[in-house]
């Protein structure tokens, strides 16, 4: 369904509608169209039987006008500059929706790591990392795991960055193992921050969270937590799914059950035999209260947008609705909660993580949920004020409290030279 939506197009598209209503000036609004750097790089790989193979990535700095760019890194075969700038941009936003001091980065490989070995991933991850190194720094840009890396990766890049600058760089990358200077509930951060605020849209939506039944899309990071929490709240998930499709069960399926044997692994959960089969396209479409796409982007469009139960949307991934979508969950009145406010979790204990990592001082959990728990509430309370102001959704109400921010921050520090 993705191969013929352009992302990049569409974060612009909702840029421009954020523009909109800012009457924002045509040579800014020029400025937060295009990201402020983009570094493509081809580079050798030496695989496990001798025969070498090169890799395309990128990292594209898109606005660093609030601070430091902060990104992660996909390692995924559908990746293409486009959409990395596209990520990049929706970063800028999540950042300034957050109030955290960051602007906005991605990074990528074109490589499906399920082909390579533990060795291989380790070299070109390495390599990869030597590659981009001249845009990185703890402060100018921070790598952290998306899709296809996860903490050892992130390890792996604090360690070659520490090698080459000859002591050990904690705050280069976020989302690192504890014992490497990772903080404290990191790993749960963006599924415990979708929860949040599925709990927040919930009750603006008369909804009892113990009576919802909940589907997600993605069964990796973001969408086993976000599954796990919301049964741990009360909810019934109903139908959960991978890359290899999905099961769908209406009395429940028993996620931590399914977290346990199968989380991180595609394809384990269509093991599980007390639930029927069902695609990754007819999953979105299954009854229930609130749909959670945790997965890649442009999952939910024109052609299916209308057959959406849910009358809740919990973006917990990057651009799984395009702005045709939203304009079909508008007349239908959807509620949804925009990717720029409802993943931003992960950022905020990402920020968490390398202020400790900067000061050398280290935080207990609690400490770390309590604090994202009230970040998530406080955002998802600005960005609802907002969306009543101006009477318009969720996203677009997003979208102007972070690009008024960047903005701001722009036009304040003024055009170099
Ligand atoms: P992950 O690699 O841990 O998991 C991705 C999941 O999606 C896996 O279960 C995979 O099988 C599934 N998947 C892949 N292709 C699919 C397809 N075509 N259809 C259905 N399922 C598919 O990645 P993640 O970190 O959980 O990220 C998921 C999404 O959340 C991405 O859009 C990412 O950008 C976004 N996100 C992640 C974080 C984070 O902290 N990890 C933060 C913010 C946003």
């Amino acid at each position: 369904m993705s191969e013929h939506i352009d992302v990049f197009e569409m974060a612009r598209q909702q840029l421009a509608i954020a523009a909109r209503y800012l009457d924002l000036d045509d040579g800014l609004h020029q400025v937060l169209a295009s990201p402020q750097k983009t570094l493509i790089v081809n580079f050798p790989v030496v695989l496990d039987d001798g025969s070498v193979k090169v890799f395309e990535g990128y990292r594209v700095q898109h606005n660093s006008s609030r601070g430091p760019t902060k990104g992660g890194v996909r390692f995924h075969p559908d990746v293409d500059v486009r959409e990395t700038s596209a990520l990049a941009m929706w970063m800028t936003w999540k950042c300034a929706v957050a109030n955290i001091p960051y602007g906005g980065a991605k990074g990528s490989v074109k490589v499906d790591r399920k082909q390579l070995s533990r060795r291989e991933l380790e070299k070109l991850t390495r390599r990869y990392a030597t590659e981009i190194n001249i845009m990185l720094g703890e402060r100018s840009d921070i790598p952290a795991p998306d899709i296809g890396t996860d903490a050892q990766v992130m390890a792996w890049i604090m360690d070659t960055i520490s090698m080459q600058q000859g002591h050990t760089v904690p705050g280069i990358v976020t989302g690192k193992p504890i014992a490497l200077g990772g903080s404290e509930g990191r790993t749960e951060a963006t599924g415990r921050g979708v929860v949040t605020v599925m709990e927040e849209a919930a009750k603006i939506r008369n909804l009892n969270l113990s009576d919802a039944r909940v589907v997600v899309q993605g069964f990796g990071n973001v969408g086993s937590t976000a599954a796990k929490l919301a049964e741990e709240a009360g909810a019934k998930v109903v139908g959960i799914s991978d890359a290899l499709g999905g099961i769908y069960n209406p009395k429940g399926l028993p996620i931590q059950e399914l977290f346990n044997r199968y989380s991180g692994r595609d394809g384990g959960i269509r093991e599980y035999k007390d639930a029927d089969p069902v695609s990754n396209t007819d999953l979105l479409e299954l009854p229930c209260d609130i749909l959670v796409p945790a997965a890649i982007a442009a999952q939910i469009t024109k052609e299916n947008a209308d057959r959406i139960q849910a009358k809740i949307i919990v973006e917990g991934a990057n651009g799984p609705c395009t702005p045709d979508a939203d304009r079909i969950f508008d007349d239908k009145g959807v509620f949804v909660v925009p990717d720029i406010l409802a993943n931003s979790g992960g950022v905020v204990v990402s920020y968490f993580e390398w202020v400790q990592d900067l000061q050398n001082f280290f935080w207990e959990e609690n400490e770390v949920n309590n604090k994202l728990t009230k970040i998530m509430r406080n955002s998802f309370a600005s960005v609802e004020q907002t969306m009543r102001s101006h009477k318009t959704d969720m996203r677009t109400a997003a979208l102007i409290i972070g690009v008024r921010r960047v903005a701001d921050a722009t036009v304040t520090r003024g055009i170099f030279p």
